[in-house]
């Protein structure tokens, strides 16, 4: 089984829609159930709490956290050994985007079930999973993960924080302070990361109850004011041998992995805030009269959200395709089997790339979706009265944390390079066979099987743009590649749009290929993909190569460029009109 399932990666040489996709019209009834029950969730206990927990009304949150517990909403990633139910990633991740109705909720429960647990569910010993998971699913003891420090933050491994052995050997003591910790005020289990004997960056289990730890003041935040935020501070803090989690000098695996499923999660968690901020929006937009008409009937409104259904259905597909793709990688994994946690890890470490794409794409999807909803409230959208004010600012974060966008760009396309290197991916070979058609003046010709058509050969356009563009620049700097960050950053912009226009194209023609709004929302998209990844294209090769061999691969470049002529204003209108009617986004089956 795991041999036919797609490398991570795979996507940029693949044809479009050559394997079956995971996309919400394909969850199980089990997997609808867990989606039911987590909207449920949101809606009735947190979205009508949401001034309170704006206020940080003491012990709401924690209480929100048990409830969430209580019907399993903790536990789907901790095995059923520990008290949890051990399930597949795809709901683990459909949990996390009905969970993000609320941005500070939203944060508070991925600082506990993500990044605060699952460290120990990943590299925990069985002892060290056995006292604390039980707890953690069901927030008996509410987690929090504390990486960061004020000198250091995408500069991860530059920690200052300290762990030495206490002379009787009992203890490490840990001196030192984090900064910016997601539930310090609350939490009762710290993830912490210190150096043993200056250089080994290694990773402790530390209880609230130690003595030597203590919290600071919380943030005062831009947005996500709910939730709590402060430094964790470190004085002598004395952690028993027994907390040490994993391996001396091994901190950087549960760091950097722990940060690929957070960047998943929050890839696809952006999809609760986007769907509801869309749905506000229409439904303001629709009671709003200006002229004497709703607003909603204006060409520009509806293009905003025509425009904006189109991102949520672009992330939609992105992030189901993406723990498709795990969960099958980790098909008839056995629990109990010593290495379990090991091919765990390695199957979402597979898949890093697609985390940092969604990581990326998702949060500045959100970003436009929000900034769009502010824009057809008008002066409301200003007032505080208005959740959209609220979820404007919570947005914003997102960009931020989890390894900022910039941080994530180059990653992304680091990890390509460093695939080829290793020849686990054929990128350099694929953009030989690139570069020879376009010498010769041979790209494959649309063919022509409908509506998508065009939008599929974009796709393999796209992909060729990205290889392309990275062929010269590697060609002209060799090792000094990664100093060049503006060619890394256009390249990864046009890889993200290939991933998204690849995932778009499939999942419409595997399962409705025929649904008008579906092929909107993917022509529309592909158009402002193509336009914008040539005009990255254009900049990275500029940037790489100069005089005639420039112009000859501007030329070739313009081979790629593609457009669909189709009437954007009926484009706009298929959209609308289904999200109008649905009030709000109604894909996903
Ligand atoms: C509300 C909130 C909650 C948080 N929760 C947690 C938590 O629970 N646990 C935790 O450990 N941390 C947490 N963080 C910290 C967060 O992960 C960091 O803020 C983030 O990683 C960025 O680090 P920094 O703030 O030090 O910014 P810096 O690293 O100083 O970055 C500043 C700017 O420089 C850019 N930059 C940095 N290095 C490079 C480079 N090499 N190339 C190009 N650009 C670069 C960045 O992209 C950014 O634009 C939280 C932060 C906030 C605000």
């Amino acid at each position: 089984m795991a041999q036919s399932v797609p490398t991570g990666g795979e996507f940029l040489f693949r044809e479009v829609g050559s394997t079956p996709l995971m996309c919400p019209e394909r969850f199980t009834d089990e997997q609808r159930q867990y989606l039911e029950t987590a909207l449920r969730f949101s809606r009735n206990e947190v979205l009508p709490k949401t001034e309170q927990i704006e206020k940080k009304t003491p012990g709401l949150l924690r209480e929100l956290l048990r409830k969430a517990g209580e019907l399993g909403l903790l536990m789907i990633d901790i095995p059923e050994a520990y008290g949890g139910l051990g399930l597949e990633k795809t709901t683990s991740l459909l949990v996390a985007e009905a969970k993000s109705m609320n941005g500070s909720w939203s944060v508070t429960f991925g600082g506990h079930t993500c990044i605060g647990t699952l460290p120990i569910v990943w590299f925990g010993s069985p002892a060290q999973k056995a006292k604390f998971l039980p707890k953690l699913a069901t927030a008996e003891w509410v987690g929090a993960y504390a990486l960061t420090e004020s000198g250091s933050g995408s500069d991860a491994l530059g920690a200052k924080t300290t762990a030495v052995k206490s002379a009787d050997g009992k203890f490490w003591i840990l001196n030192g302070s984090k900064q910016f910790i997601t539930n310090a005020a609350f939490a009762d289990v710290f993830i912490v990361f210190a150096k043993v004997d200056g250089d080994k960056f290694t990773c402790f289990i530390v209880e609230r109850s130690t003595p030597g730890l203590s919290i600071g003041p919380e943030e005062h935040k831009m947005g996500i004011r709910g939730s709590s935020t402060c430094p964790l501070i470190l004085e002598d803090a004395k952690v028993p041998v027994e907390n040490l989690l994993g391996e001396i000098g091994k901190g950087h695996k549960i760091a950097f992995n722990i940060l690929n499923i957070g960047r998943l999660k929050l890839g696809v968690g952006v999809l609760g805030g986007m769907k509801l901020q869309l749905a506000n929006a229409v439904a303001y937009a629709a009671e709003r009269k200006q002229f004497g008409t709703s607003i909603l009937k204006f060409g520009m409104i509806r293009e905003k959200i025509a425009r904006t259904a189109g991102l949520v259905y672009a992330v939609e597909s992105m992030a189901y395709r993406t723990s498709g793709l795990i969960d099958a990688r980790l098909h008839g994994l056995d629990p109990t089997a010593p290495d379990c946690d090991a091919k765990t890890i390695a199957a979402i470490e597979e898949f890093a790339v697609e985390a940092s794409i969604l990581k990326v794409f998702g949060s500045e999807a959100l970003g436009q979706l929000v900034d769009e909803a502010v824009q057809i409230h008008g002066g409301y959208g200003y007032i505080e009265e208005y959740p959209v004010e609220r979820a404007y600012r919570d947005a914003r974060i997102n960009r931020i944390f989890e390894g900022t966008n910039e941080i994530n760009r180059m990653l992304l396309v680091g990890m390509l390079l460093k695939r080829s290197v290793k020849g686990t991916l054929p990128l350099f070979d694929f953009a030989q066979t690139v570069d020879d058609e376009l010498t010769a003046n041979a790209l494959p010709k649309e063919v022509p099987t409908g509506p998508l058509s065009r939008a599929a050969l974009a796709a393999g356009h796209l992909k060729r743009m990205a290889v392309y563009a990275l062929k010269v620049a590697a060609e002209t700097f060799g090792p000094e590649l990664e100093k060049q960050q503006l060619v890394l950053a256009n390249v990864a912009d046009i890889v993200m749009d290939a991933f998204a226009v690849d995932s778009m194209v499939a999942r419409t023609r595997q399962v409705a290929p025929s649904d008008p709004v579906r092929i909107a929302m993917t022509r529309q998209f592909t158009n402002v993909a193509c336009a914008r990844s040539l005009e990255a294209a254009r900049r990275a090769l500029c940037a790489s190569a100069k005089g005639d061999a420039l112009t000859s691969h501007l030329k070739k470049l313009a081979l790629l460029s593609l457009y669909d002529p189709f009437n954007p204003v009926e484009l706009v209108e298929v959209i609308a009109e289904a999200v109008e009617r649905g009030g709000g986004y109604t894909l996903g089956g």
